[in-house]
This record gives C-alpha cells, sequence and structure tokens, in this order.
C-alpha cells in the first residue's frame, strides 16, 4: 500500500530533522527518510565536527524544543579574536577582536558537538507524532504526476507526498536525478578536526588565525577543551593526519601557540574535503532543496549549517502560511517563494566565504599588508565591528520567525 503524508523530507541530517520538525509541529504530516540507520548516526565517531551555532539558529532550536536538551552540552561563546599569522612568526599586530558585551549579549553564539546536536534532533522527533522517521532507507527516486509527488525509497515502499523536500548533502544524489545543475569547484584544502584538552581555561574566547594554507579555528567547548579546524594544503593532510601523537601535538603547539598552557589531542582525528557549490534552482515542480543540498561552503566563517537552519525555517514558515490559507503547498508558485528569499542570502554568503578564503590562505606580502591594514580598520570602528557581529549571529536580512524565538 502506498503510504500518504502531506511532505516528505529525503535526508535526515541536521537540516532535515529541523525542517521535519518545524512542519510537523505546524500540523502537517510529514516522513524524513536518511539512507543511514539512526543507531550509527548517533554513534559518537559518525561525526567528529563542531558546529558554531549562530543565536539566530539557537532561537530557532529552542522554538523546536530541542535547545533544552542541547544546552547542557554547548559552550556559550563570549568573545572572538581574529589574526593574521604564520606558523613559527609572530601573530601580525593587527587583530579583530568581538566581545558579546558590546551588543549587549552575553553570546555571539554556542559552540555545541555534532553528536549532541544529532541527539537532541533524535529525541525531539521521538516526541512528535505527525513526525515519522523512516531509516535506514534510502529515496531512490521521485516522479511527479497528478497533483503528487511520488517517491520510491531503497526497500522497494513508495510514499506520495504534495511536496518531497531534497536534504540529502552536498552530493545530493535528488537534485542530480531532478536534473538540477549546480556551479562548484573543490578548493586545494582538507578541513582536519580534533578535539584538543589544554590546561588553562579558554573563558568562553574562539580564536580564528590565518594562517598561509588556510584559518586554524579553535572553537571552545565545555571544560578545558576545544575543537580544531585545521585547514591545510590538500597535498600536506595525509601526512599530519598520519603522525603520532607526540608528532601530531607538535604540529598542533607550532600553530595553536601556548595562550592556552599545554596543548594535547583527545581522541580521534577527522578530515573532510573542502568544495564550494550552489544549485541553479532551489525549486522545482512538487520539489525544493535544503542546506548543503542547494549549497556548501567553504568552513572559514563557520556557517555552512547556520545557512541549512535558516533555509528550513524559511521554507517551514512558506509551507505553512500556504497551508493556513489552504494553497497547494507543493505548487510551483508557492516554491518560489521560498527560492526568492533564500536563493540571494546563499550566494551572498557563499560568495563571501570564497572570497575571505582567497584573500587570507596565502603568504604573499602585499595581500598579508592589505588584509592587516583591513582587520586593523575594522577593528578600530565601533559600527563596523557591530555590524560583524550581527551577521555571526545570525541577525541579517528577513528573519523567518523560528529564528527570532517564535512558532514557525
Ligand atoms: C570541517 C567542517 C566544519 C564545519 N563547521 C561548521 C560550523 O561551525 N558551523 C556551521 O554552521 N556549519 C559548519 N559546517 C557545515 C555543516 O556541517 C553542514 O552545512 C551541515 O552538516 C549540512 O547539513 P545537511 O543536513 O544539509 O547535510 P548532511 O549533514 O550531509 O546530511 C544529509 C543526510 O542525507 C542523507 N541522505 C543522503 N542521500 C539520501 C537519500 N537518497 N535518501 C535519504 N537520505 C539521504 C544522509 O544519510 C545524511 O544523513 C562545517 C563543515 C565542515 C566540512
Amino acid at each position: 500500500m502506498t503510504r500518504k503524508v502531506d511532505v516528505l523530507v529525503a535526508g535526515g541530517g541536521m537540516v532535515g530533522l529541523p525542517l521535519g520538525l518545524a512542519l510537523a509541529q505546524g500540523g502537517l504530516t510529514v516522513a524524513v527518510a536518511d539512507a543511514a540507520p539512526a543507531a550509527a548516526v548517533l554513534e559518537p565517531r559518525f561525526d567528529g565536527r563542531v558546529s558554531a551555532l549562530a543565536y539566530a539558529s539557537v532561537r530557532m532550536l529552542a522554538a523546536l524544543g530541542v535547545w533544552d536538551a542541547l544546552a547542557p552540552h554547548a559552550q556559550p561563546i563570549h568573545e572572538i579574536l581574529v589574526t593574521d599569522g604564520a606558523i613559527g612568526r609572530a601573530p601580525s599586530p593587527f587583530s579583530l577582536h568581538f566581545d558579546a558585551q558590546e551588543v549587549g549579549a552575553n553570546a555571539l553564539g554556542h559552540i555545541a558537538e555534532n553528536r549532541h546536536i544529532r541527539l537532541a534532533l533524535h529525541d525531539a522527533v521521538a516526541r512528535t507524532p505527525k513526525l515519522a522517521l523512516i531509516a535506514p532507507n534510502a529515496v531512490k527516486r521521485v516522479s511527479v504526476e497528478g497533483g503528487f509527488a511520488t517517491a520510491t525509497l531503497a526497500d522497494g515502499q513508495a510514499i506520495t507526498a504534495s511536496l518531497v523536500i531534497a536534504a540529502d548533502g552536498r552530493e545530493s544524489p535528488l537534485r542530480a536525478e531532478a536534473g538540477i545543475g549546480k556551479v562548484g569547484w573543490s578548493y586545494p584544502q582538507t578541513g582536519i578536526v580534533a578535539t584538543v584538552e589544554h590546561e588553562k581555561p579558554h573563558n568562553g574566547v574562539a580564536y580564528e588565525h590565518f594562517l598561509p594554507s588556510g584559518p586554524f579555528a579553535i572553537l571552545p567547548l565545555p571544560g578545558n577543551r576545544a575543537s580544531l579546524v585545521w585547514t591545510e594544503a590538500k597535498t600536506k593532510a595525509p601526512s599530519l593526519l598520519a603522525l603520532d601523537e607526540a608528532g601530531f601535538n607538535a604540529e598542533l603547539a607550532r600553530r595553536f601557540g601556548d595562550h592556552l598552557g599545554v596543548t594535547r589531542a583527545a581522541g580521534p582525528r577527522w578530515s573532510y574535503p573542502l568544495s564550494f557549490h550552489i544549485a541553479r534552482d532551489f525549486v522545482a515542480s512538487r520539489f525544493a532543496l535544503a542546506g548543503d543540498a542547494a549549497h556548501g561552503i567553504h568552513p572559514i566563517a563557520g556557517q555552512g549549517l547556520n545557512l541549512g537552519l535558516k533555509d528550513a525555517a524559511a521554507l517551514a514558515e512558506v509551507l505553512l502560511d500556504a497551508a493556513r490559507l489552504g494553497q497547494d503547498i507543493g505548487a510551483l508558485d508557492v516554491l518560489k517563494r521560498y527560492e526568492r528569499w533564500r536563493r540571494f542570502d546563499s550566494v551572498t554568503l557563499a560568495a563571501s566565504t570564497d572570497a575571505l578564503n582567497r584573500l587570507f590562505s596565502n603568504d604573499i606580502a602585499p595581500l598579508r599588508a592589505i588584509r592587516d591594514i583591513g582587520l586593523g580598520i575594522v577593528d578600530s570602528i565601533g559600527p563596523a565591528r557591530r555590524f560583524f557581529m550581527r551577521h555571526a549571529g545570525g541577525d541579517v536580512g528577513k528573519l523567518p520567525r523560528l529564528m527570532k524565538g517564535e512558532a514557525a
């Protein structure tokens, strides 16, 4: 028998699940199908990354009933310090300093380990009767006919829905199947991720050192721990990842500095290929893209998930408003409202992160001078600093209701 829902979300990652929650809490019947088994996704070794959650994203997770379970594991960011540096050389005297107090806030955002975010999301899903998580079961095919989309899953079952949303990640098999092209390229860089333990307290300060091979971010975690997002040349990353513990810690110390005392990597190291892409269209008939399926950006500003959460909040708002007015939620004119809202913002942020990475990931002397002066100028102008802080917090552009902390 064919199962019927209002919306089928393909992909139950950190974008697909909040989207499913928002739609189901708004009164629609929703199924989220994911290719991976839920138990595997919740394993600590599945994803070593952390996410810097902008405060707009935190407000959204709170409105969805996810934040209470996540808050005890999240570290508030009180300050961010950005410096231009080189390995073994003193950092440039120009730096950029953001302080939450300057915008009258307690935190500029929060850092949470992805495994905790996934656990809190799965916990909320289990409490939402109108949302069914079907996993492991990949969506293999989607066809549109007679006012419905019908999805065929890996086990052969069919699900009909007014709309199928692909939140199936960077490679997005469904984006390709729908014939939606993308613009994109790979970076000659790898993201090395590891958790480190350090001697002195970090006091909620996040650091971003711009090194010639790419940004080196130190993101504070609860306790005397931090997560590294170490962007390294693709050619050099394998030898660094293969170093023994002492060798890896020595390379770490050369980049990390000694401001937090003795530092050592704890637990496994992960690596992620880095790439950029943006889908040519975000919607088609009875079909929409959200999260990394729509856009993939460089982690230099820690904004990929925040961007995806904003897609989820905006798409949920557009669909629930249409449903309340009795409109067909899969109609192209309804979906185009979402595309108009999100595509420009995504292209702008994607282009800025790409430009930042190109400007900072090199050791060319004139460029170093320009960017150092740039950092110094922004740091010396209060309104400019506050503008960047609002951006980092996600409070820019037209905010969806969920990101204001209201129900969708
Ligand atoms: C090194 C690194 C650091 C980062 N740091 C940050 C940060 O600090 N802050 C931030 O905001 N962002 C950060 N990001 C970006 C962020 O991790 C991603 O943007 C985010 O995880 C995207 O989530 P998603 O749900 O769209 O995709 P994914 O996490 O890729 O999820 C896709 C899901 O779809 C499923 N799937 C795939 N195919 C199918 C199918 N056919 N049918 C059903 N299911 C399917 C997969 O199993 C998966 O669960 C970082 C990225 C990297 C690489």
